[in-house]
This record gives structure tokens, sequence and C-alpha cells, in this order.
């Protein structure tokens, strides 16, 4: 079969691995210069399963509140976007709901495990190095309540249970001594030793260079400019260069799937939710390095070691396709990072930081969207949100178990698009 799949981030040279492996003749398109270079390039870099759990937590309304009334919020709205934000910010309140949320967040850890094995395969297959790691991810608490809290939302999940343990002051530095100097302010924390961690960026260059190998044709510089509807069906796409037929197409696309969606009169729920990371090269940084993920509850960030390298990842802004950097933010995320490793960061040269954004493709659920839908012969692989790289590898194996007649290793239908009809 031929396929053709528009964009090369994470989930779309995941699928178009499986896919070529399958068997199938696969083309991916994508508008930059090289795969992974939008939303899959510099992220947290965690593939955690523990994180699973939808952001429309129950009360999140409250929440966002305020937050919002907070000078250094993780969260931002720019008012001037409210419109195109209307329909999509009340689902997503309204999928905050208790019941909601369990059966979202069990659907999110299922693919997530799933994913991770994926992932695993692929590492021990194809022997790819990006700057992996499996020590699992360590949550820090500065208050019992927000402690309390987080392992309440946890038992929400069972019966897909999360394993974790539970750890005190004491526990949380033996696990991560670069904490040392904070010990003070911690109430104590949870240790989640199943998540792994990785460069996203690296892991899709590779993939996508055993892909070419396994026959998969990349069009970079290519930009698609419409997709050809006739009835139910993708007639062709037309790019910047030249148009494409296939048997069937893929959209994954990131965030800037539901707007090409749009233009053929499919309605996906997404809105782009843009990010923060900092990236600062550890090579000649003096001080004790932190040796595994850390998660803190309270300022909202993620700090990763991804080789010689430390990935500081947070901040939720809704403000439309907006991808400049603003220094004011990507400032906060550094002072956050300084306030939690202080005697790290007095060490660090202001040239050792790379500042990035990127929008995370968010379903008004917190779900991903994978599988068929309305259009015959479109596929989605899309609306991953924060969870892309945890999720994208099983995204990619299960479009191609179904595409090719295997049997897909999970029931498709929770992360159908079909569930908002
Ligand atoms: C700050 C931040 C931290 C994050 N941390 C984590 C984390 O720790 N763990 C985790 O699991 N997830 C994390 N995520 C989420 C994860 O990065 C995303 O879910 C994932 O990258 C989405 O991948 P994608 O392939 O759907 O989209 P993208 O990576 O954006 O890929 C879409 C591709 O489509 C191309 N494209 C778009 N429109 C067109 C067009 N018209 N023509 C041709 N090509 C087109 C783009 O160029 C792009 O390459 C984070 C995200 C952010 C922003």
């Amino acid at each position: 079969m031929r396929i053709v799949i528009i964009g090369a981030g994470l989930l779309g040279v995941s699928t178009a691995w499986f896919l070529a492996k399958s068997g199938n003749e696969v083309v991916v398109i994508d508008r930059r210069s090289a795969p992974a270079l939008e939303t899959s390039f510099a992220n947290g870099g965690m593939l955690t399963p523990s994180q699973a759990a939808p952001w429309n937590t129950p009360g999140i309304a409250w929440q966002i509140l305020r937050l919002l009334g907070q000078d250094e919020s993780p969260i931002r709205i720019k008012y001037s976007r409210l419109a195109g934000l209307a329909g999509w910010g009340t689902a997503f309140l309204r999928y905050s709901k208790s019941e909601h949320f369990r059966n979202n967040f069990q659907k999110n850890i299922r693919l997530a495990r799933y994913s991770l094995d994926q992932v695993k395969m692929i590492r021990q297959q194809q022997g790819i190095v990006y700057d992996h790691s499996h020590q699992g991810t360590l949550k820090i608490f500065q208050s019992r309540e927000a402690l309390r809290h987080a392992r309440a939302l946890l038992e929400i999940a069972a019966p897909e249970t999360i394993r974790y343990e539970l750890l005190d002051q004491q526990a949380v530095i033996a696990l991560e001594p670069a904490l040392e100097p904070v010990s003070d302010t911690l109430a104590g924390g949870l240790y989640f030793p199943d998540d792994e961690a990785g460069d996203a960026h690296r892991f899709c260059l590779e993939l996508a260079n055993a892909s070419s190998l396994a026959g998969v044709s990349f069009l970079y510089d290519t930009t698609l400019t419409a997709m050809v509807r006739q009835g139910n069906r993708i007639q062709s796409v037309r790019t910047t260069s030249g148009d494409l037929t296939a048997d069937l197409y893929v959209l994954a696309a990131g965030s800037y799937s539901r707007m090409l969606a749009q233009s053929i009169n499919l309605r996906l729920p997404i809105y782009p939710v843009k990010g923060y990371s900092l990236t600062i090269d550890t090579v000649n940084t003096p001080g004790r390095l932190p040796v595994l993920p850390v998660i803190d509850e309270l300022r909202h960030i993620a700090v990763t070691p991804l080789g010689q390298r430390l990935r500081i990842a947070g901040k939720a802004e809704l403000a439309g396709y907006d991808t400049t950097i603003d220094s004011r933010r990507s400032g906060l995320l550094l002072k956050f990072f300084r306030q939690l490793y202080p005697e790290l960061a007095s060490g660090l040269e202001p040239d050792a930081i790379q500042p990035w954004t990127g929008l995370r493709p968010y379903t008004c659920d917190g779900v991903p969207l994978i599988g068929s839908c309305s259009i015959e012969n479109l596929i989605l692989n899309t609306g991953h949100g924060h969870l892309g790289w945890t999720l994208a590898a099983g995204s990619g194996r299960l479009i191609a178990d179904m595409i090719s007649g295997n049997r897909p290793g999970l029931d498709l239908t929770p992360y159908a698009l079909s569930r908002f009809e």
C-alpha cells in the first residue's frame, strides 16, 4: 500500500518506521529541512507513563483561576486569542469531571505503557542512541497536602496502576543528591521507577535514518498547501513540491493538524498549548549534576539530564500559534531552576543556555486522536499534547498494524475521533 504521512515529528517518523517494517511504500512530507524541528525538537525528554494524567484534572477550573492571578504563573492566556479558544476551552473544562478524567487517564496509561515497550524494542533492534536513561522519575513536593493530592490522583487511575514509591525528605536526597541544598524546603516525593528519558530530536533523527534505509522517502522543505477531497476520500495532496497521491494519508502535523483538517471540513478538537524549554550544556559546569529527571510540583517545571546536557521544561500558554520566545517566560524557567539547583546554577555560563518554545497539540479531553475518521482514506495520528514523546512509538505501531491488517496491540476505539460524536 502507498501511504503519504504529513509531518516528520515524533508521530510521523514513528508511524513511517512501523509502516515501512510492515512492507508498505511510505512517503513523509515536512515543511522543515529535517525531522523533528518543531514541537518534537526540545521537549522535556521524559517518557513518563507516570504523568499520563490529562491536564484537565477534577477541579482544574479553580486551579487555573488561582494560577492566572499569580505573577509567575505557569499558565498564561492571551486574551486576544479567546475567540478561537472558546469551544475547545469549554470542552476542556467539561472533560475534567471525575468520570471523564478517570477514563481518559486510563486510556493514556495503557497507551504509554505499550509505547514504552515499543521504544525499548526499537532501541534494542536498531541500537539507536538518543541520550536515553531508564532510572525513573522523581516528583518532589514542598507541602504534605500537595503530596497527598498527587497520590489521590494516582489512585483514581486504579486498576491501571502506576508503580511508585513514597519518599520522605531524606530518601529524596538519597535518590537525587543535587537537591541537597534545598532539602529543607521539601516535604517528600514520589519516585516512579518505570519511567524513562531521552532526547526526542535525536531519537527522530536516528529513526528517520533507519526508516530511509528501510525504504521510506522523506520529502523535506515541502509544505502541504491543500488536501483535495472528493466525496468521502482524499484524492491527492497539493504540496510545494507538486501533487502527491496515495492509497492512504496519515495526518501527523502536530498542532497544525487542526488547520489542515479544517480545510477539508473535518473538525479536530486540538488547541496549541505553548511551552518553553532551556537546554543547558553541562560539559564545563562545575558542581553536582542531577542524576535523574525531576518534576517540581510547585514550580511546574521538569529538569531532565540528557547526556551532557540538562533540559528544563515547563509553562502552558494559550496564545494561538505564536511561537516567539518571550524572554520573561524563558527567564522564569531559569529563575525556578536556580531556586531548585542553586549550587549548580551559580556556575552556569549564560551562553551555555539555549531557550526554545513549542506548541503541544492538545485535545480537549487530553487523549490523542489515533485511527480512522469520517474520511475513508485519512488516518489520524495527532493531538498527543504533553505526552507526544511518551506515546509516539506506541501510536505509530498501532496505526501501522491497523493499516497492514495485523491485529493492533491495543483496541483503537478509545482513541478514535468518533468519541466526540
Ligand atoms: C515544552 C514542552 C515540553 C514537553 N515535554 C514532553 C515530555 O517530557 N514528554 C512527552 O512525552 N512529551 C512532551 N512534550 C510533548 C511532545 O513534544 C509533543 O506532543 C510532540 O512533539 C508532538 O509531536 P508531533 O509529531 O505530533 O508534532 P510535531 O513535532 O510538531 O511535528 C509535526 C510536523 O508537521 C510538520 N508540518 C506542519 N504543518 C505542515 C504542513 N502544512 N506541511 C508540511 N509539514 C507540516 C511540522 O513541520 C512538524 O515537523 C512537550 C512539549 C513541549 C512544548
